[in-house]
């Protein structure tokens, strides 16, 4: 382990000890295929999955047929916005995101523009937050599909779902939402009896890198989605190749950990996130990247003018485990687009950093994190001549 405090919980998480002691078994012990059926090898490692899915779905308050494993959310956005466009092609060729989704929703957008889809990109207001006037007024007869982030990875911001999924299905569109950073935050019962399509990852919520779900609402007619990966015949044909024993035994596991003390948690992060941002904002002229909206419990968001970003962030590296969001290009380094998206200006864009706290921080973590940007912020500050001249 590195003597930083760990601050990039939305980057990724530690696997939990308990997770990992429930997969160690499945990886040499139990170490059958799951879809083979003549022998007790086959049987356990089946009755394994089905045990994990089960606990799943019950924990998510969903069926267990809503659920399909994936390599992780990247692939369940693949396999959700493909899929879509693929079997409604007939019907239409317009989707709609927004300009300040994951870069998973973005890259796939653009490259089902290439294959003729057309996509409307709604703008995002100071808050965060979309004009549900602009979805209405940008929803078509030939809409098939809106994809909507619930909460942003980046700024931790939430969208008001109630509302837009009355819009979307009002105008008999599929609704799509990626929900990675929501689950063991926030309590997910309503916005999924509201999509018709989420996705998750384990590596998000102290669970191993690897394995993902897409959650298809209406999933009981078995070629809702057409296969992104086809072979095998696995999960119903909806995704080829071997079910993942260790991996599945291990997300079930986080997931359970997660929801067995999910409202004190999340009132733990809100504590500790508050006191974050409140000494945060004690730093002269810092601002905060999400004031007033809806958010996570776990992300602040904040920029600091007058500060190198760069440098800043260079600076803390070798003290706390932090990061800015913003995109690396192999040429040059943009400011985020989330943060470009909300308005922010190029300059504050760079001198901004998103925290995220989790599990394993405690007060004494966050005391550290506010002493060390102090510090470093006025460190930076002191070299810079528009400081001086403000
Ligand atoms: N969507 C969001 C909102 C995320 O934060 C991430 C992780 O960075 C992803 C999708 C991609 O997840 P994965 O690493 O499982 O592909």
């Amino acid at each position: 382990m590195y003597a930083q405090p760990y601050f990039d919980y939305n980057a990724t998480t530690p696997c939990a000890q308990e997770v990992v002691n429930a997969m160690l078994p499945h990886f040499n012990e139990d170490f059958g295929n799951p879809s083979s059926s003549h022998h007790p090898y086959g049987w356990l490692a089946k009755s394994a999955v089905e045990d994990a899915t089960l606990s799943i779905a019950k924990n998510l308050g969903v069926s267990v047929n809503s659920l399909v494993y994936t390599s992780g959310a990247t692939e369940g956005i693949n396999m959700v916005l493909k899929g879509v466009a693929r079997k409604l092609q007939s019907k239409g060729k317009h989707i709609i995101t927004t300009k300040a989704e994951h870069k998973a929703v973005l890259d796939t957008c653009a490259f089902l523009k290439e294959d003729g889809f057309e996509i409307s990109y709604l703008d995002v207001n100071s808050d965060g937050l979309i004009s549900l006037e602009n979805l209405n007024n940008t929803l078509r007869p030939d809409t098939i599909l809106v994809s909507i982030l619930y909460a942003n990875n980046e700024t931790g911001i939430i969208q008001p779902f109630d509302e837009i999924t009355k819009l979307v299905h009002k105008n008999g569109s599929l609704l799509f939402s990626d929900t990675t950073q929501a689950l063991g935050k926030l309590d997910l019962t309503t916005i999924l009896s509201q999509v018709d399509f989420a996705c998750f990852s384990a590596h998000k919520v102290y669970g191993p890198k690897g394995i993902g779900i897409v959650y298809i609402q209406d999933n009981e007619n078995r070629d809702a989605l057409p296969s992104l990966i086809q072979g095998g015949g696995q999960q119903k044909k909806q995704r080829g190749g071997t079910i993942n024993t260790p991996l599945i035994v291990g997300f079930a596991k986080a997931i359970e950990l997660a929801y067995k003390n999910l409202n004190e948690e999340t009132h733990r992060l809100e504590y500790l996130r508050n006191k974050l941002e409140a000494g945060l904002l004690q730093v002269e002229t810092a601002i905060s990247n999400n004031n007033g909206s809806q958010r996570l419990p776990n992300t602040i968001h904040m920029s600091f003018p007058y500060v190198d970003g760069a440098s800043l962030l260079t600076a803390l590296g070798t003290k706390i485990a932090i990061s800015n969001g913003s995109a690396c290009n192999s040429a040059s380094v943009e400011p985020s687009h989330v943060l470009t998206a909300m308005g922010i200006e190029r300059s504050l864009a760079f001198g901004s950093l998103r925290l995220s706290i989790g599990k394993y921080t405690s007060e004494s973590d966050i005391e550290k994190a506010i002493e060390i940007i102090t510090e470093e912020v006025a460190k930076q500050r002191d070299t810079n001549i528009l400081w001086e001249r403000r």
